[in-house]
């Protein structure tokens, strides 16, 4: 199994491991490592992309990070042939695109948000660099986007910590109130359940996802637009100032 350390500090950069295994699929050689700081794409974030940087000094680029299909182990992506030396057992260091990474930490934590701001139930969501999307089911369209924008900086420059914890599969069942997603639980079978939590009483469930640790790093963010998608069905497009 792959060990965790965006888990452990969600702010490591660069990594130094060893190579576990490695094989051609789709085109691409997919390597595993036996420690990563790569986020695998899940739970509405995108996989982490970066670079592999090899003791001779060469830089692989990583174009995506996928769970393998039993979720054991996380598999990097490499962009190029040039493979030539690396093999089970070589030492390598596994550096992260930081500033995509960090975007999409600002803005996975700005969804939180939007989940205190808004109480209903979440239809959807992804979390992207440029636009994210938040999905809840709501009825009425009297959504302001200026309203909303301005409660949400507020929670931003409140600068909110943001902790994490973990809770036993048996609690999140006494406590179902807890899943905000409508169609997608927590994975199951996988020990116990990761739980985020933004400041008092403003947010706090399930999650994967990697957070920045404080709400003010977010920054300006604002509503882009309010759309919506089916009668019950509104997506609000959320969007960093810089
Ligand atoms: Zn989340």
């Amino acid at each position: 199994m792959t060990h965790k350390m965006f888990y452990e500090d969600a702010y490591l950069k660069q990594l130094k491991t060893t190579i576990v295994a490695m094989e051609p699929a789709e085109g691409q050689w997919q390597l595993i490592t036996a420690e990563t700081i790569f986020y695998p794409q899940g739970g509405g974030q995108p996989g982490d992309q970066g670079w592999l940087l090899t003791e001779d000094g060469r830089r692989i680029e990583i174009t995506n990070t996928r769970y393998s299909a039993d979720r054991q182990h996380i598999v990097h992506y490499l962009n190029g042939t040039s493979i030539a030396g690396l093999a089970a057992g070589t030492c390598v260091t596994l550096e992260l695109n930081w500033a995509r990474r960090h975007r999409l930490m600002r803005m996975h934590t700005a969804m939180h948000l939007m989940c205190s701001i808004i109480p209903a139930p979440v239809t959807g969501g992804g979390v992207s660099e440029l636009q994210s999307r938040c999905e809840f089911d709501v009825q009425t369209s009297d959504w302001d986007k200026e309203q909303l924008t301005r409660q949400l900086n507020e929670l931003v420059q409140a600068a909110l910590p943001v902790s994490i914890s973990y809770i036993t599969e048996q609690q999140l069942d006494d406590n179902p109130e807890l899943v905000r997603t409508m169609s997608v639980q927590p994975p199951r079978g996988l020990g116990d359940i990761r739980m985020i939590r933004v400041g008092e009483g403003i947010d706090y469930q399930p999650c994967g996802g990697t957070h920045v640790a404080n709400t003010a790093e977010i920054g300006q963010i604002r509503i882009a637009s309010i759309k919506s998608k089916g009668k019950q069905n509104k997506r609000f497009n959320i969007e960093l100032e810089d």
